[in-house]
This record gives structure tokens, C-alpha cells and sequence, in this order.
């Protein structure tokens, strides 16, 4: 059985270094508040406000390190509430999406894109690519198997890279569709 460990990703944003010193100030570095499965990103403690033109959502956490460009992953029941057309992409791939204002603690950061549905995707090492037999952006179902809502995910992309370990990543949206708690393994299928 090719099982991975479903993790659900609540909204947050990666930042990159010139938009975390507007928001909180030159030279501040994010605090770890707990590492993630992914290797080397963690939670921090740092949170900001999200608004877009229809409304905002404070307390949006930041996961750390921080990257090249700022990217907000919302679920699109998020981005509805904001006024924002997010489009679902993978990580990293940001043009043409919308834009937003960012406050914190320190000042406000206006990002002109960089808000996003994250696409649902398996992290998975080479070694673990090799077990389960799929290769790096190969599209996959997730079958995942809960108490009342038993669910299959199409265009799941799988992304392999040592920097990865085994684990899906689904949001809000897709959690809740699933009746996702606790813990919940998704089944690679084909
Ligand atoms: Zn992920």
C-alpha cells in the first residue's frame, strides 16, 4: 500500500526578507515556534493581517524560512470572504494572481502578487518516489478513507525531492470535504 500521511495546511504565508522588515522591522528574523514534517520549515510565532478589497483575516501565521517571493495561501472559501480571485496553483508559481495588502506589527506590506489556492500535492523523498513507483509531478488520486466521508482526490501532483519527506498536503477546504480529523493516511492510487 502506498500510504502517506495527510497534513492539513491552515491559510498562512511564506514571506521574503524585504517584506518581513516592512511588516516587522529592519533585521527581524522568524521565531520558530514548531518545525513542520517538511524538513528545514517550521511555524513560527509571527502573524499578520490578510486583507483584500471585500475584507480581511487577522492572525494569518507565517512559516518560515523565508523565500525569494511572498505567497499567500488561502482556501478559497478564504480568498471568497477577501474579494480575491485565487487561482489554484503549485507553490512558486505566482504570475498573474492577485495581489493584497499585508499588516504588521511594525508596517504594511502591498504584494501585487502572490495569493493562491494551494494545488493538493504529495511530498515524497527519491526513495520513497522509487517505493511507491511515481516520479516527480506526476499526477496522481489520493484515496482517503475517514469515519463519513470517505474521499478520492484527482490532480494530486507528487513532487519529489530530497529535501522531501512522505506526507499530502490538503487545506481547509479539502479537509473539511473529507471530514478529515485526527489522524488520516491517504492512499496513493495506480
Ligand atoms: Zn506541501
Amino acid at each position: 500500500m502506498k500510504k502517506v500521511l495527510v497534513s492539513v495546511s491552515a491559510r498562512h504565508l511564506h514571506v521574503s526578507a524585504a517584506d518581513l522588515a516592512a511588516l516587522f522591522g529592519e533585521g527581524f528574523e522568524l521565531s520558530n515556534k514548531k518545525d513542520l514534517i517538511q524538513p528545514g520549515q517550521f511555524a513560527s510565532n509571527e502573524r499578520v493581517t490578510v486583507v483584500g478589497p471585500k475584507g480581511e483575516i487577522a492572525g494569518v501565521s507565517i512559516l518560515g524560512p523565508v523565500r525569494p517571493a511572498t505567497q499567500v495561501e488561502l482556501s478559497l472559501t478564504d480568498a471568497r470572504k477577501l474579494g480575491l480571485a485565487a487561482p489554484v496553483r503549485e507553490s512558486g508559481i505566482l504570475a498573474g494572481s492577485p495581489g493584497c495588502k499585508l499588516i504588521g506589527p511594525a508596517g504594511e506590506a502591498e504584494i501585487t502578487e502572490g495569493v493562491i489556492a494551494a494545488k493538493r500535492h504529495v511530498h515524497l523523498s527519491p526513495a520513497q518516489g522509487s517505493e511507491f513507483g511515481v516520479k516527480d509531478r506526476q499526477v496522481v488520486e489520493v484515496k482517503i478513507t475517514t469515519a463519513d466521508r470517505a474521499t478520492t482526490f484527482g490532480d494530486v501532483i507528487v513532487r519529489v525531492d530530497e529535501n522531501y519527506t512522505a506526507e499530502m498536503h490538503v487545506d481547509t477546504d479539502e479537509a473539511n470535504a473529507a471530514g478529515c480529523s485526527g489522524e488520516v493516511w491517504g492512499e496513493i492510487l495506480g
